[in-house]
């Protein structure tokens, strides 16, 4: 008898001809979350399990953010003896209150007994070890359920994994990370489909200061958690921001940097093979998000741009940045390049030929240069 976990998996069940590839990056991903905790990883019968963790408490925990996986059953793997399986499920149903069911379940037909049969004798035997419970079949507080496969596994909970599709199987996206709690969720959204992503940032030193970029470096390390690292690029931006600010009207000032911004992340993200930009960008949130702005925005990006936020409310994003863990971190209150720079007055509805016209007065090409060739890059992982 030994302790297992038995990973529900999602959508990949979906994926019709593809699914062997979708399986194969599963499985592949549960094995790199797990071994350097020594747990081994396989397959039998389409379901994935894990076993021999010394903690596998700490291997539940990782496997939870494994992207495709829906669930986490801790459950006990034995042979296929009736007498010992009803023994273990009275013991497992020793700390419940309240009702529940047996759910037996027979995939392997040579077994004596079938699932009717199973569910029956040892709901019995789990009743009279445990006088204090009953039985609902219809609406259990607790469900216990027995599968005969290759071996007998008991399991009684189920722990709630982060679902999506396996990380590395939707292509490569290049997300737009400031300090704030959007970027960080936006990113998240997108990784959950499966997507690898790389963020930029742009830093405004020294009106922004060193723990800003700190702050930027650690919500990388924190959505790289659920991905085996992240990559960030950061661009020197204050240049950039100076001659906007000086030469250019002041209402036009932040969709005029959204755009240098945008077109600096295009260029990033080429070059590392991504085919997509990432924002945090909530329709009418603040003045450069408002359909017009937007639009004016999307007017110099050659590329996709994905805003999976975009119809969702603040609260609701705030939600989302708890429980994935960057929310304490985002509300550190460094200031990012946008709050420093934000004009008194926003135009809220830019037109598009006001915007070229401003920027014929600066030299669009020199400064994207510019701040390309001052890159740094910060690895959210240690080589081993
Ligand atoms: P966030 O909470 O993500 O900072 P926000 O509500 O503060 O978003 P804005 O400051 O208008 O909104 O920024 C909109 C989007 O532009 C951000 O979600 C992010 O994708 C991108 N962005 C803004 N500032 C930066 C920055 N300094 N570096 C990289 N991306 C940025
Ligand atoms: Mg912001």
């Amino acid at each position: 008898m030994r302790d297992v976990l038995l990973l529900r998996f999602g959508e990949v069940h979906l994926k019709g001809l593809n699914r062997p590839y979708f399986l194969r990056k599963l499985v592949d991903n549960v094995r790199r979350a797990v071994e350097p905790l020594g747990g081994r990883v396989w397959m039998s019968d389409s379901r994935i399990y894990v076993s021999d963790c010394p903690d596998m408490e700490a291997c539940a925990q990782r496997v939870r953010r494994v992207f495709g996986i829906l669930g986490v059953c801790p459950a006990v793997e034995m042979e296929k003896d009736l007498e010992a399986i009803c023994k273990q499920c009275a013991r497992m149903a020793e700390g419940l209150t309240g009702t529940f069911k047996v759910i037996a379940r027979r995939s392997d037909k040579s077994f004596p007994l079938d699932s009717m049969e199973l569910q029956k004798i040892i709901g019995g035997r789990v009743l009279e070890a445990n006088p204090h419970l009953t039985v609902d079949v219809h609406r259990p507080d607790h469900k216990l359920n027995v599968e005969i496969r290759d071996h007998c596994y008991i399991r009684l909970h189920e722990v709630e994994a982060v679902g999506g599709l396996p990380m590395g199987t939707g292509g490569k996206a290049m997300l737009l990370l400031s300090g704030g709690i959007d970027s960080p969720v936006a990113g998240f959204q997108v990784m959950k489909r499966g997507v690898r992503v790389q963020a930029v940032h742009f830093f405004s030193f020294p009106y922004t200061s060193e723990r800003a970029r700190e702050k930027v470096c650690e919500l990388a390390r924190i959505l790289g958690e659920y991905a085996g690292g992240m990559l960030v690029h950061i661009v020197p931006f204050t240049e950039i921001q100076l001659e906007i600010h000086e030469k250019c009207p002041d209402g036009l000032g932040t969709v005029l940097m959204r755009r240098f911004m945008m077109r600096i992340a295009e260029r990033i993200a080429r070059a590392q093979g991504c085919g997509a930009l990432i924002t945090g960008e909530s329709l009418g949130q603040v003045a450069s998000q408002t359909m017009e702005a937007i639009a004016a925005t999307d007017a110099v990006a050659g590329m996709p741009v994905f805003r999976p936020l975009i119809g969702l409310d603040k609260l609701e994003i705030t939600d989302i940045a708890a429980r994935i863990g960057t929310y304490e971190t985002s509300i550190l209150p460094y200031e990012d390049c946008c709050t420093v720079f934000t004009p008194r007055h926003p135009v809220t509805k830019p037109r598009l030929a006001d915007l070229v016209k401003a920027e014929a007065r600066l030299d669009v090409e020199g400064l994207v240069e510019a701040a390309l060739d001052g890159v740094t890059q910060y690895k959210s992982w240690e080589d081993s």
